[in-house]
């Protein structure tokens, strides 16, 4: 016989045990442990359970001599005996894992009520129906989910009991009614058994446990496990309880409670409770539970150790709990307690009141939230308060809330949307045609696709709510509806998406607006000062720039400057300067565009007066300032027929020339970067005195002007930076001493090409400062062109797990992420005073913000509504670290 313990009394665990004897166990353990009534029992370990696991379902050596001693030693304690005819022990069996998670086995109740039992339990509590009721759900319970007989069996014996009793309700059966029905019961869960019905509690009792074990190996344990990164080795455990009767009487109640209010996060008396009630009577809604505060009155004594209990409990564990209590004959139980969920703005707040209140100091407050809540908050959202039900939940693939009428069709979504009105776009996937009808819509709901499909992409760029993937819908687009179980949404019909969590609402739910309030920047605030690195902004323009340094942007980590060369006023000059024959004419042209790129600066700048601005220079796919090949030629050919005058005909046969001329097979491997600049100098020229030109306008105007950084695209050597730095420092040089001003201006690149982060010591001799491309660096790292992918096969890597995280929303540590350390290390060699950041998407990813402040970046670039998140992961990968 082994000595291994596998089973512990209540009384013997704790809070700290929670690995060994699960959530639920430890929790009851350590409320003993401390004073709080809960009922006696004893808890067979977890690793019963994955010893079990291993043995293909057969129990460890001693498992079974222990757990009956564990049920002696509970019968002794309580003076009861299981299956006793005169006072019998009823149980309930509790699945708890270390880390709560859905599709474990559902607790059953009254274990130990019997034929020999039934009569005892009618006497002690004086009610004859209350024991005959419990007998019959029981079998039910116990038939369903430990013998896994069909729910069908007892509902339909009972439907057709009460009919022939002609009575509408289970309770206005009469305790014969109930007799008869246990039989009926019995009789049936025998028949469905071929005859292997026990009614032996000892028996049922293995095999209950045997059942929770069985749980933690069902399919869809295994899929949630995998999908949230829990251990397959972690198993459950279970909890053999004493029954507490909620439902002897009005003095006795069941109920659940907060310690605080989980949605706003106020501290004050939350929960409901619910008179003669036994187990999840509350939340099943059969019945409409009260308030708690309500209980002062009616269950006085119990209502105040409730109270005191919850204050001492929440102390305790220093975080707000959710707990679960009966009531029987006025003595309060308490059954559960756990840390509590909680929407963002309540978590805030909570974090916010227990540093205020002493109780956890501002770290420890920080570690505790999840940067993705910091997300939520910063868009609208469902107000927590509706009592709603979702009708199906899919992927939160982009956040923030949408009410709107249902629309099939991205013309219609365009056309309504654009006229005024509110409408939700409800698509079996979407496609690029679509992103107009996108662009309109409060929000896209998909049937098909992940994280990374087509809508959920474009719907996160454009900040729009997205729920991709909802499970169990059918789309007609022919009827125009949307069919979810019973519910039918026609076109017009209103319904409302949260893409935060990916539930979906078949009725208009009223939102709340976005909560950057006191607490959200209180806990920022925190957040600034124990982070390291800096956290600047991806923004191009005046707007975007001014709400990134409302979100507390420190800077502008990349302006981009492709989009100043677009528009009709500015493409005939580009065109103009692509055609040119001399460096003259060159010259002329590009100079039209100065000035309206020197504008385009200082609305940025003023926007940004008194911190840094990194401006790249031009990085085009050279083919979209050119006009379309066939279009082109048949311009020219229709100059010929028409006879058009030399000078334009030659124009347009030069520009034709030269779109065949520069036509690329793959842009993105093409004239790019700084190779446009290495033929043209003149663009960074002109681009440098456009910069300094609105530095000095915006000092005059403004008194204040911005730390400007100019930034040189994809480069791969470093004789293209020197090349390009000279002319770029040539023209600031020439424009400032134009001006009679000195102003620093740091010229620096992107590294966006593994041969440049492989070379990066030679480049830095060159550079100021290095900002990681890492959009480009991870496509030309893994030879992936993004928006190809995420169309395709990347869904497919990701959904068989050839990948684990798409590389592009969160960096891939072991190969590009090993490219940005060996350049940070490199260029640091060369250059010790060398800015170093990163731009690419991966800066607002917490995971990725991680790494980069692991290997020593000086900032993060994020678009404009990552900030927060950033600023708040910077914290935690301090704290982390220190930890
Ligand atoms: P879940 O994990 O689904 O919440 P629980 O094990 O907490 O499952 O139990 C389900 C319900 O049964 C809860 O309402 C709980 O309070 C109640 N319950 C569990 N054990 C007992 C018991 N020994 N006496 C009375 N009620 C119990
Ligand atoms: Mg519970
Ligand atoms: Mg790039």
């Amino acid at each position: 016989m082994t000595d291994h313990r596998y089973v512990y009394d209540l009384s013997e665990g704790s809070a700290e045990m929670k690995p060994l004897l699960g959530g639920k166990g430890a929790g009851v353990a350590e409320m003993m442990r401390v004073g709080v009534p809960v009922p006696d029992g004893f808890t067979i370990t977890t690793e019963a359970c994955v010893e079990t696991m291993k043995r293909q379902g057969e129990w460890p050596e001693g498992l079974d001599e222990q757990a009956w001693e564990g049920l002696q030693r509970l019968e002794e304690r309580t003076g009861r005996k299981l299956g006793d005819p005169d006072k019998p022990l009823l149980v309930s069996v509790r699945s708890g894992a270390v880390i709560s998670m859905p599709g474990m086995m559902d607790t059953i109740l009254n274990l130990g009520i019997s034929d020999e039992t039934v009569e005892a339990i009618a006497r002690e509590a004086d009610n004859e129906r209350f024991a005959w009721d419990c007998y019959r759900r029981f079998i039910q319970m116990y038939g369903e989910v430990v013998e896994g007989i069909d729910a069908h069996v007892y509902e339909d014996a009972l439907t057709a009991l009460k009919e022939s009793e002609g009575v509408e309700s289970d309770t206005d059966l009469t305790a014969e009614d109930l007799k008869g029905l246990v039989d009926t019961f019995k009789k049936l869960s025998n028949e469905k058994l071929g005859g292997n019905w026990t009614t032996d509690p000892r028996e049922q009792l293995m095999r209950a446990v045997d059942a929770v074990f069985r749980s933690w190996l069902n399919p869809r344990a295994f899929v949630y496990r995998k999908a949230n990164k829990i251990s397959d080795d972690l198993g459950t455990a279970v909890n053999v309880m004493q029954m507490v009767f909620g439902n002897r009487g009005d003095s006795s109640a069941t109920g659940v409670c907060f310690t605080r209010n989980p949605a706003t996060g106020a501290n004050e008396l939350y929960g409901e409770f619910l008179q003669n009630a036994q187990g999840e009577d509350v939340v099943a809604g059969i019945r409409t539970p009260k308030p708690l505060a309500e209980m002062e009155e009616i269950l006085p004594e119990a209502y105040q150790q409730l109270t005191a209990t919850m204050k001492k409990m929440e102390a305790h564990y220093r975080d707000m709990q959710d707990m679960e209590f009966t009531v029987e004959n006025g003595k309060l139980y308490l059954l559960q307690t756990r840390n509590g969920k909680r929407t963002a703005a309540a978590a805030l707040k909570v974090a916010r009141d227990l540093v205020d209140e002493g109780v956890i100091t501002k770290e420890e407050a920080l570690l505790r939230i999840e940067p993705g809540q910091l997300d939520q908050l910063l868009h609208e959202a469902i107000d927590p308060s509706h009592s709603e039900k979702p009708v199906t939940e899919g992927l939160p693939a982009s956040p923030g809330a949408a009410v709107g009428e249902a629309v099939f069709d991205a013309d219609l979504a365009a056309e309504r949307g654009a006229a005024g009105d509110k409408v939700v776009l409800i698509r079996f996937e979407t496609t690029p045609d679509d992103i107009h009808g996108v662009l309109q819509s409060q929000g896209v709901l998909t049937a098909h696709g992940g994280m990374t499909s087509h809508a959920a992409v474009v719907a996160r760029g454009m900040g729009k709510p997205c729920v991709a993937g909802a499970r169990g819908i059918k789309i007609d687009y022919e009827a125009k509806t949307l069919t979810i179980g019973q519910t039918v949404i026609h076109e017009g019909d209103p319904i409302t998406l949260d893409g935060s969590t990916g539930e979906v609402y078949a009725s208009a739910l009223p939102l709340i607006p976005p909560q950057i309030n006191e607490d959200f920047q209180e806990v920022l605030s925190w957040a600034d000062a124990v982070r390291r690195l800096g956290v600047e902004a991806n923004a191009d323009n005046a707007t975007d720039a001014a709400k990134a340094r409302e979100l507390g942007a420190e800077g502008i980590g990349l302006c981009r400057t492709e989009h100043m060369f677009f528009g009709p006023d500015r493409l005939p000059a580009m065109h103009e300067m692509i055609t040119a024959e001399t460096p003259e004419e060159r010259k002329t042209a590009v100079d039209k565009i100065l000035p309206m790129q020197q504008s385009d600066f200082e609305g940025i700048f003023t926007a940004m007066k008194g911190l840094p601005v990194t401006v790249r220079l031009l990085d085009p796919p050279l083919h979209e300032f050119l006009p379309n090949l066939v279009e082109q030629s048949l311009k020219v050919q229709e100059l010929e027929l028409k006879g058009a005058g030399a000078g334009e005909l030659d124009k347009e046969r030069r520009l034709l020339a030269q779109v065949k001329k520069l036509h690329e097979q793959n842009p993105m491997l093409g004239t790019r970067g700084c190779r446009l600049g290495m033929l043209y100098p003149e663009i960074p020229d002109m681009q440098a005195r456009a910069i300094i030109r609105a530095v000095m306008a915006v000092l005059e105007r403004e008194g204040e002007t911005v730390e400007i950084n100019i930034m040189i695209p994809l480069v791969f050597n470093p004789t293209e930076l020197e090349t390009q730095r000279r002319i770029v420092a040539d023209a600031v040089a020439d424009e400032l001493s134009k001006a009679g001003k000195e102003v620093e201006v740091r010229i620096g690149t992107m590294i966006e090409l593994p041969r440049a982060a492989l070379v990066a010591d030679k480049i830095a001799e060159h550079a100021d400062f290095f900002s990681f491309g890492t959009n480009d660096l991870t496509q030309t790292t893994l030879g992936i062109s993004r928006d190809d992918a995420e169309n395709g096969f990347l869904t497919e890597y990701l959904q068989t797990k050839v990948l684990k995280v798409n590389p592009f929303a969160s960096i891939d540590v072991d190969g590009v992420g090993q490219l940005v350390a060996g350049a940070v290390e490199k260029g640091r060699r060369t250059n010790p005073k060398l800015g170093l950041g990163i731009c690419g998407e991966h800066g607002g990813d917490p995971d990725s913000i991680h790494f980069f402040h692991e290997v020593g970046l000086d900032y993060v670039s994020c678009s404009p509504f990552r900030v927060p998140v950033a600023r708040f992961a910077a914290a935690q990968a301090v704290l982390r670290a220190t930890k």
